[in-house]
């Protein structure tokens, strides 16, 4: 066993049992664990730790906990994730509310309310995506490389935490992904789009996007403008046209 000086900053205080919380704390770790390791057994999954130092110099999640170190571990900034890299995602079956408005943002969202933790991990480790979940237990699976412990419940701000992180305002595709489908609309000529919209609708509208998956055709009317009024108050920022 080695004893280690553990403190965890900011919102990863929530992992956390509350005497623990914003204070450094004395943990006998397992004998050649992982700064990995330890964290999880502490409650907070490795998915959520950002920087981290121990004995005041940077480390990783790989170094081997020694008898008297001090680690030091804060919660990702959105600095962290800033590469030119369009994420992908898979949301676990409680986000559908979330899993919409990031295909409203135009950002791939695997979604399906009766999904199983298995096909999430499944899916993230064969397609690449980052799992969005509020069960930390799912983001402590050895397996799982990118993921993304969602801390609010209301979808709104659920998504104001994930464009934070993964620094998604100026790469957002407003409008060009099916909201059922998560597949990319593609332009449509009027004339086709008049098949399977309303007459008012094909005569008021000029430009109209097909999903090629369930065949849903979109337009800029109301609902439209909506979804972009209620985009932008949620992340207070403006949601361009198409
Ligand atoms: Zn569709």
């Amino acid at each position: 066993m080695a004893t280690a000086t553990f403190r965890f900053h900011g919102e990863l205080a929530e992992f956390l049992a509350r005497e623990r919380r914003g204070v450094a704390f004395d943990q006998a770790c397992a004998r050649a664990a992982t700064v990995k390791h330890a964290i999880e057994s502490l409650g907070v999954p490795h998915t959520e730790a950002g920087r981290l130092t121990v004995n005041g110099q940077p480390a990783t999640l790989a170094r081997i906990v020694r008898e008297g170190d001090v680690i030091e571990v804060f919660p990702h900034e959105p600095a962290d994730a800033a590469t030119d890299d369009r994420p992908d995602f898979v949301a676990d079956a409680h986000l559908g509310g979330l899993a919409r408005m990031l295909r409203m943002l135009g950002f791939d969202t695997l979604y399906d309310n009766a999904i199983a933790d298995r096909e999430i991990l499944e899916l993230a480790a064969r397609e690449r995506r980052v799992i969005l979940t509020r069960d930390r237990e799912l983001l402590k699976c050895r397996e799982v490389m990118h993921g993304c412990f969602v801390h609010a419940r209301k979808p709104e701000v659920q998504l104001k935490e994930v464009v934070a992180r993964y620094d998604l305002a100026r790469r957002m595709r407003p409008f060009t992904l099916c909201l059922h489908c998560n597949l990319r609309l593609e332009a449509v000529e009027r004339s086709v789009a008049k098949e399977r919209v309303p007459e008012r609708i094909a005569l008021r509208y000029t430009e109209f996007m097909r999903c090629r998956g369930c065949e849903g055709i979109y337009w800029q009317g109301s609902h439209w403008e909506r979804m972009r009024e209620m985009l932008g108050v949620s992340l207070a920022i403006p949601i361009p046209a198409l």
